[in-house]
């Protein structure tokens, strides 16, 4: 609850729909609530500036610009753009392809609130722009340009998490030592719950009232992707949101994963592997990384766990 007298150390949170199609919700301890009020503008300022540059939905946001013109001369950008770009890169490379922005290339004919999905013909006519490795990045020019026509870029599945870890550096930057900052699916945490663990609760993929486990986090990330988020049913299939850059259709191998890493970039990036890859693939690139933990529910109900996870 909010407490905040005047001038008392307390707990002090904000909550709010629909920036980046979303809830944000930053919960912090600060010595006064004029600080608290100051951090809070802050971040959510910092979230709807990411939302206004990075959205596909708006028009005349930086990525809606590249789109446009990079099939067509290399577009010049910003130097935050191209970072997470060259990130996103990164991580189509250590998920072999499963991470892949272009996925947008079929990925935009999917409206799964109006349940509307591509023909298979159109899916084939459009899946060959679909490749992380036809993004040209220069970093003398900083400039992009996709090395074919039909190449489209999303940042849905990175941009949250891009978002979370700025408003955690602000936090920061504020000596705020305590805090939880979420977008959507993707969190992050600094310090503790003032003396205890902040508790983030995986909750069950087909009842949003189980919870399937609960974990105990301090200074860590944690990001939960699932095919229960952005979907519709149509004859016994679940089209979702989470897309197999190979086939363009909905990635089905787990139900729901959850990663845990010290950046929420980094958590946000890699949650969508084992939709495509499958647990086992996933579990194994997860492992061989080192800095990253997961916890993912199969389609037959089971939990599984990287090494770091399991109990001893
Ligand atoms: P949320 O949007 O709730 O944070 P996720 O983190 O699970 O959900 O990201 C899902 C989003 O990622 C999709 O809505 C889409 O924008 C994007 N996406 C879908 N498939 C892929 C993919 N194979 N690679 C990269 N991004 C993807
Ligand atoms: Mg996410």
């Amino acid at each position: 609850a909010v407490c905040g007298s005047a001038a008392h150390a307390a707990w002090f949170e904000r909550t709010e729909d629909g920036i980046m199609g979303t809830r944000i919700a930053v919960d912090l301890w600060a010595d006064d609530k004029a600080l608290a009020d100051l951090a809070l503008d802050r971040v959510f300022n910092e979230m709807r500036r990411i939302d206004q540059s990075m959205s596909t939905y708006k028009p005349d946001s930086e990525v809606s610009r590249v789109n446009a013109a990079a099939a067509q001369a290399p577009v010049v950008i910003s130097p935050e753009l191209f970072d997470l770009l060259a990130t996103a890169v990164e991580y189509s490379r250590i998920t072999d392809g499963a991470f892949d922005i272009t996925y947008a290339s079929v990925g935009f004919m999917y409206d799964f609130r109006s349940r509307i999905k591509p023909t298979d013909k159109a899916i084939a006519a459009a899946l060959p722009a679909v490749n992380y490795r036809f993004l040209e990045l220069d970093k003398g020019r900083r400039t992009i340009r996709f090395a074919r026509p039909g190449v489209r870029i999303d940042l849905g599945g990175i941009a949250k998490g891009h978002a979370v870890d700025r408003g955690i550096a602000i936090l920061q930057g504020l000596k705020i030592e305590h805090a939880s900052v979420t977008a959507g699916g993707d969190t992050r945490i600094i310090g503790d719950r003032k003396g205890a663990p902040w508790v983030v609760g995986i909750r069950h993929p087909d009842d949003k009232t189980k919870v399937i486990a609960r974990i105990p986090l301090v200074d860590t990330a944690i990001s939960t992707s699932g095919d229960y988020e952005r979907y519709f049913d149509e004859n016994g299939v679940r089209y979702h949101h989470i897309i197999d850059p190979a086939s363009g259709h909905s990635a089905s191998k787990v139900r729901s994963a959850t990663i845990l890493a010290n950046t929420a970039t980094r958590t946000d990036g890699l949650s969508k592997t084992a939709f495509v890859l499958g647990a086992e693939k996933a579990i194994e690139i997860y492992d061989r990384l080192g800095d990253v933990d997961a916890i993912l529910v199969t389609p037959e109900g089971k939990v599984l766990y990287t090494k770091g996870l399991e109990a001893p």
